[in-house]
């Protein structure tokens, strides 16, 4: 997701409550467990005159353990109308945003079953996206409709019928949209085929042929003007599909020249574009960005920045379009591996935060890149936890951009080799490839690959709020030094110079005090690229 500049402040002390919907809606129930999604087929109908969707989700599953009760999701005030399998009607009741559909067939473990989900009404429509999700229906300049979906967080459920939790991804999915005749609807993967139906509407088939997550899928209408070009990347050639409005043709191809620079620099530092079978598209919306899957959407007023600004207040955010290799970094860090549970979105932010500063350092050099992450530094609260709360669709602080980039950057000095630290990223998208993971499984791969103690360096930086002290002491002949204002046992290298300009030393501070011989030493400094604080006390 586009990181958000001004956060809403909740206190670290402030009493979390979660009520029975969010259970039912952020943990894997066992109305959920029983059953592996393998398909989904959406097909919908928007009609824009009166805000509504009807339609229907096929979802094909796996049984993994009998049972008679699955629970799909989808938001109020959208309407579950019927539930079929077989052909044969099924009872269904709602419990919130949950719906429990009683099964008349046994479901025996290892067969492969379908039900199809019929809904409709005026989904919830979305007051900030893409931070407060839903549905988009603008007009451009001309007066024809410009439609978006954009559901991080909120869910996928907000709009159509689903298995609304991200561990479950079904291994392939159809999109087919009906809109108005005169507007072209652009959704995730390739496009297979256009109906043009007796009601004067049109309909767009979409296939995605790899596994995706629930939020990743979308719907984009508009009366798009559409190009495309072919990259010719690591795994082969890879089809660029651009759609905007035709007011901002011109426009677009310039600054979406951006791209191929984009996939020439991930593709060094993260391995082959994740999902070159469904093609990389680029399309304008009329909210800033997000990362869907293959169709990375984008609001950033054609122009370098966010929004025109630097993030990072380095003049380094300026040279290239935010939305274009941050959205688009998502591919590997979102949408390649992906949070089984909000919490751990950390996972797609932070690494997606600090492929910013992998951009910057492929184009403008180590010391560009190293700059901008620790420009971006400015914007980081430490207001309460990067790591979330788990089984209630609940994620962690806004610090998982900034602070979470910075975290992964000094991790980077902690290995103390690029080649290795370039491997590790690229053998973490290959390990994990098309995968859900938690936290847990990137913080194993990255403490066995580096070698290195990590488990302090991620419990302090993820889950709690203080940036470490380094503190010092001028003693005779020597220097004392410890961490302080961390969490108990916090151990972690740490490269220092001595009065400011001196050579750069390696320590190995804990949270005793230790001495180091040294002459003539007056003060001590971190190198910046570590972030912790630096404090020297007699
Ligand atoms: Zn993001």
């Amino acid at each position: 997701m586009a990181c958000l500049l001004v956060l809403p402040f909740v206190s670290s002390a402030q009493r979390m409550e979660f009520t029975h919907d969010d259970t039912l809606r952020g943990s894997i129930t066992p109305e959920r467990a029983w059953w592996d999604l393998t398909f989904y087929h959406l097909n919908v109908r928007v009609q824009p005159t009166d805000s509504t969707l009807t339609g229907s989700t096929t979802i094909r599953y796996r049984v993994l353990k009998a049972n008679k009760v699955m629970q799909v999701d989808l938001q109020r005030p959208l309407r579950i109308t019927r539930v079929e399998q077989d052909g044969k009607p099924l009872s269904v009741r709602q419990d919130g945003n949950a719906w429990f559909v009683t099964l008349s067939k046994p479901q025996t473990p290892g067969s492969k079953e379908s039900i199809t989900v019929y809904y409709s009404g005026k989904p919830r429509v979305a007051k900030r996206p893409p931070w407060d999700g839903g549905m988009v229906w603008k007009r451009d300049k001309a007066g024809h409709w410009f439609i978006a979906t954009a559901c991080q967080g909120l869910g996928a459920s907000a709009w159509w019928p689903c298995k609304d939790h991200m561990y479950d991804e079904p291994d392939s999915m159809a999109i087919s949209v009906t809109v108005p005749e005169d507007l072209t609807d652009v959704s995730n993967g390739r496009l297979r085929r256009v109906t043009t139906n007796p009601d004067h509407t049109r309909t767009f088939d979409w296939y995605v042929q790899n596994p995706i997550n629930n939020y990743g899928v979308n719907l984009n209408i508009a009366r798009y003007e559409h190009w495309e070009e072919t990259y010719s990347g690591e795994k082969g050639p890879l089809t660029l599909n651009y759609y905007v409005l035709p007011e901002h043709l011109d426009s677009a191809k310039v600054q979406f020249r951006q791209v191929p620079k984009m996939l020439k620099a991930f593709e060094y530092w993260f391995g082959p574009y994740p999902f070159y079978e469904d093609g990389y598209k680029l399309v304008e919306t009329p909210y800033l960005g997000m990362e869907h899957q293959s169709s990375v959407t984008y609001g950033n007023r054609f122009q370098n920045g966010y929004l025109g600004r630097d993030l990072s207040r380095t003049g380094w955010g300026l040279k290239w379009d935010f939305i274009i290799v941050h959205e688009s970094g998502h591919e590997w860090f979102a949408n390649n591996i992906t949070y089984k549970d909000i919490a751990d979105m950390w996972i797609h932010e932070s690494f997606t935060n600090y492929s910013e500063n992998l951009f910057t350092e492929y184009y403008y050099g180590k010391d560009a890149g190293a700059q901008y992450v620790i420009g971006c530094r400015a914007n980081i609260r430490n207001d309460r936890p990067i790591i979330g709360i788990y089984n209630v669709n609940y994620e962690g602080s806004g610090d998982m951009y900034y602070k979470g980039g910075n975290m992964l950057h000094m991790i980077r000095q902690l290995v103390g080799d690029d080649a290795k630290w370039r491997q590790l990223l690229r053998g973490m998208n290959k390990t994990f490839y098309h995968q859900t993971v938690t936290s847990a499984q990137i913080e194993q791969y990255m403490t066995q690959q580096t070698g290195l103690n990590l488990k302090p360096v991620f419990d302090q930086y993820l889950r709690d709020v203080r940036i470490p002290v380094l503190e010092y002491k001028l003693v005779a002949g020597g220097v004392q030094y410890r961490w302080t204002n961390c969490i108990a046992g916090f151990s972690m290298p740490v490269r220092v110079c001595y009065n400011e300009t001196g050579p750069f030393q390696q320590l190995q501070p804990t949270t005793q005090w230790k001495t180091i011989a040294a002459k003539e030493v007056t003060s001590l400094l971190p190198d910046s690229n570590y972030f912790v604080n630096c404090r020297r006390v007699d």
